[in-house]
């Protein structure tokens, strides 16, 4: 496979392996800074998160102490009020007698009072001998029933009650959790008690205080300014206890009732439960707190996590058990992750967008150098094909002054070079087969030319007619002249046969004043016509000083089963010796 595409690369050009090597450099880089960018940003986020919501869990967690510390403070104080004590000796005394209500309106001025500064919900005062409630402040129908007997002795104001009454210790401060409490019509109620003695240190009485679930809520939801706290649009702090309940109001079923109410339903709550919390108009023991937390309720130690709340929404949870005794709360502080992440996301797709530039300023790029590239090579590519068909004209314009502008200057010096060898050779070559005096092709050319024309008509089957030609007396004509005059004569001469004969005729200088004529595809009869033609223009030219001249031709035919150039020359120059002997200026055949 990775041989396969190895091979499959090498066959591609170099201008798709540049784009190919620039796109996987772009796109390795580019994972590379998205990775540690998103990841190194994320974990930052994350940690900054945690910490502010540890920190408000904390702030939390030590209002809630010391919310219950300054509890305990009161009944401390108010177990030992003179007339706390009174109340208690008295109301026991006359317990449902004749002077019972009268005794009720006495107390109840400084009990109520004492409530409506403190905001307490209310004060009981139990009689530790009869077990009845002699006093409370709000006198709803548990006043006056009794707490071992009567009908709300499963309640957990009877529970604490109870344990008070059995303690040794007789200073001891009670504190019993939130449950619903029947005679406050179903309202989350949790009680701190503690004992009432006289002077003789002997207990009389119990006396609870009833907390309001108010103020805790308060404190957890910091009446309900999430924002100012830190908890941004969905965070919020909330209690549990071991029952895995909320203690207090979720911020949602506060802020927005419609989506709560939906979110949970999604999350499994049964619609019983969904009810209960809309009659009750509160999630105080009816929001049940499924997940990790609630698994291992009994074990739970500090710390965070990303975790799944009540609603099913993932979260960023910092939790701590609350350490109270009789309270097993666990304390959390939360805000939904994808707040928490927004950022990082808004940052991310900052980053893709800026990427995706990136990588279209790379492609782009990529293009451009791979055509700086491959666009002279191309020119180099066509120059050396262009020279391949001989052509040695054409020089390359390649004006960078890179590797590429080297290249193509020395193939330009080289072709410079190869150009006026060429022209040398071709020079020489001319020269070498030239007579130098006529400018027509000398005996060497002509003897190559009918050996061609020899093997090439026995191949045709075709034939050829061979002259040759000399001038009459030219003896006499350069002794009359002079050796210049004669010369001029021999170029003239060229002139008027070559303006006569066909382009395909080879015409050479034999020799001296003697001349060959190859008429190629000529019969005998025309070659006849035609040098009687020659010979007549040459009879009738007037030469310059010499005015006339003649030559006398001899004709042959190329016998192509018989000939060889030896015979056919030698044919036709005893031809020539004939018509030489029969009176020259005349065509012998
Ligand atoms: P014939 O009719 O029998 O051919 O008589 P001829 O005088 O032409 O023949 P011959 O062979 O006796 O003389 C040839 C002369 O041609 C001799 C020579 O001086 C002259 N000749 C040969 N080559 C040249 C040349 O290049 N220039 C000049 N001016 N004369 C040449
Ligand atoms: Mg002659
Ligand atoms: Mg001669």
């Amino acid at each position: 496979m990775f041989k396969l595409s190895i091979k499959l690369f090498d066959s591609i050009s170099i201008k798709l392996k540049i784009i190919i090597h620039f796109i996987l450099l772009a796109i390795f880089s580019m994972c590379l800074t998205y990775l540690i960018t998103y990841d190194s940003l994320k974990k930052e986020i994350q940690e900054t998160y945690f910490k502010k919501l540890t920190a408000i869990r904390e702030i939390k967690k030590t209002q809630i102490q010391e919310y219950i510390k300054s509890i305990k403070n009161d009944i401390f104080i108010l177990a030992r009020a003179p007339f706390v004590i009174n109340a208690s000796q008295e109301l026991s005394r006359n317990f449902m007698k004749k002077d019972f209500t009268s005794l009720i309106k006495k107390y109840d001025k400084e009990f109520i009072k004492y409530i409506n500064k403190k905001e307490f919900y209310d004060i009981f005062l139990i009689d530790i001998k009869n077990n009845n409630i002699i006093y409370t402040a709000a006198k709803e129908s548990d006043f006056t029933t009794n707490l071992t007997k009567g009908k709300y002795k499963n309640t957990n104001l009877a529970t604490i009650y109870k344990k008070i009454k059995r303690l040794k210790d007789k200073d001891d401060i009670k504190i019993i959790d939130f449950e619903h409490y029947a005679p406050s019509n179903g309202q989350p109620a949790s009680f701190i008690a503690t004992k009432i003695k006289n002077e003789k240190n002997e207990t009389i009485a119990i006396i609870v205080i009833q907390i309001p679930i108010n103020k805790v809520n308060n404190i957890m939801t910091g009446n309900q300014n999430w924002e100012n706290e830190g908890f941004g649009k969905t965070g919020e702090a909330y209690l549990i206890a071991q029952d895995c309940m909320m203690r207090n109001d979720s911020r949602f079923f506060i802020e927005d009732k419609l989506n709560y109410f939906k979110q949970i339903k999604n999350r499994g709550v049964q619609k019983e439960k969904i009810k209960q919390i809309k009659q009750n108009k509160t999630t105080v023991l009816f929001q049940e707190v499924k997940g990790p937390i609630c698994n291992n309720i009994l074990n739970v130690q500090k710390g965070i996590g990303i975790i799944k709340d009540y609603r099913g929404i993932e979260v960023l949870s910092s939790f701590t058990p609350l350490n109270i005794k009789g309270l097993n709360w666990i304390i959390l502080s939360e805000i939904d992750k994808k707040e928490a992440f927004a950022y990082v996301n808004q940052i991310k797709n900052k980053v893709l967008f800026i990427l995706f530039l990136i990588f279209i300023f790379i492609f782009i790029t990529s293009i451009i150098f791979s055509k700086t590239i491959t666009k002279p090579i191309s020119v180099l590519i066509l120059a050396v094909q262009n020279l391949g068909t001989g052509d040695l004209t054409k020089r390359i314009n390649i004006k960078c002054n890179d590797e590429l502008g080297k290249l193509a200057t020395c193939f330009n010096d080289s072709l410079d070079k190869l150009e006026k060898m060429t022209y040398s050779v071709e020079h020489f070559t001319k020269l070498s087969m030239t007579d130098d005096l006529t400018q027509i092709h000398n005996r060497l050319k002509f003897n190559h030319a009918l050996d061609i024309e020899i093997i090439r008509a026995k191949r045709t089957n075709t034939n050829f007619a061979l002259v040759m030609f000399d001038i009459d007396h030219f003896k006499h004509i350069n002794d009359n002249y002079g050796h210049d005059i004669g010369d001029v004569a021999l170029i003239e001469l060229v002139n008027v046969v070559n303006k006569t004969i066909r382009k395909t005729d080879i015409f050479a200088r034999w020799g001296g004043e003697e001349f060959m004529l190859l008429l190629l595809d000529t019969k005998l009869t025309n070659a006849v016509i035609m040098i009687e033609k020659i010979r007549i223009k040459i009879e009738k030219h007037n030469f310059k000083k010499i005015n006339n001249l003649t030559c006398s031709f001899g004709i042959t035919v190329l016998n192509n089963k018989k000939d060889t150039k030896e015979n056919i020359i030698k044919r036709v120059d005893e031809i020539l010796y004939k018509a030489k002997n029969q009176g020259r200026n005349r065509v012998g055949i």
